[in-house]
């Protein structure tokens, strides 16, 4: 049964990250992603549904359209594996439980978050607002059910209030905002999904992972002139790490101070 599940999650992860990879191309285009249907942005022509299985029709077409010839990027069939790998680590995490089903419908727009903020260094608000709009809706389900509701509102608080206080104060002293309104967006949408504590370490991370990213483009400059990465992508990074080992990580570090 576990590995019918797993198997089942596992794809469904595929297929929904199939979808993303239609999104992350759409949205910063202003193009409706449910119409039309997937095509190569090369040539133009239907891609036929057999040539749509995520990952495989990648390898089996070499990477290539079967029209035009045209590459097409390895990026899709990374997106549809990474979708499917975290859908199943949480599910490894969590068993059947209302936290999948919460975590199931976060990492999809977080996934397009980071990979169009990634591309254009922009945040899209229709995006970040309707996941918003669905952590409500949990919110409704969590207090129907009777369970912990408090914790979701402070994580959203904690994460958005963290990085309006930087964008402020970074403009104060500073006189830029260092970080984008769209950062505030990010980081409050996963500590409504996340809940107080898992936020705490969300955040820990994200500065850390974004650290990181920031010396390595200081010391080697990309040649295409991108020197600035937006801090978004880190904040994602970091609430993955958190859904899957916050709980762990913080065990470990309270047990280092023992
Ligand atoms: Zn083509």
């Amino acid at each position: 049964m576990e590995s019918i599940i797993s198997i089942t999650i596992f794809i469904l992860g595929l297929l929904i990250g199939s979808f993303l990879n239609v999104c992350i191309y759409r949205i910063p285009r202003g193009e409706s992603i449910a119409y039309p249907p997937s095509h190569c942005t090369s040539c133009g022509n239907n891609i036929k549904s057999y040539d749509l299985i995520p990952v495989i029709s990648w390898i089996f077409l070499s990477g290539k359209c079967r029209s035009c010839g045209e590459k097409i990027s390895i990026r899709y069939a990374l997106v549809e594996l990474a979708t499917a790998i975290l859908f199943l680590l949480t599910y490894f995490r969590y068993g059947v439980s209302i936290f999948l089903l919460r975590y199931l419908i976060l990492i999809p727009f977080l996934l397009v978050i980071a990979m169009i903020d990634y591309d254009t260094m922009e945040v899209y608000t229709t995006t970040t607002w309707l996941a918003i709009a669905m952590g409500a809706v949990l919110l409704g389900v969590n207090f129907y059910m009777r369970e912990q509701v408090a914790t979701y509102v402070y994580g959203a608080l904690l994460g958005a209030g963290i990085i309006i206080i930087i964008i402020l104060l970074s403009k104060l002293i500073l006189g830029t905002e260092g970080m984008g309104w769209g950062d505030a967006e990010i980081c409050g949408l996963c500590g409504l999904f996340l809940g107080f504590k898992l936020t705490l370490i969300m955040i820990f991370f994200s500065f850390i992972i974004g650290g990181v990213i920031g010396v390595y483009l200081l010391r080697f400059k990309k040649k295409n002139g991108r020197s600035e990465m937006p801090f978004g992508p880190s904040i994602i990074m970091a609430a993955f790490l958190s859904i899957l080992w916050g709980d762990k990580i913080l065990n470990w570090y309270l047990g280092t101070l023992n």
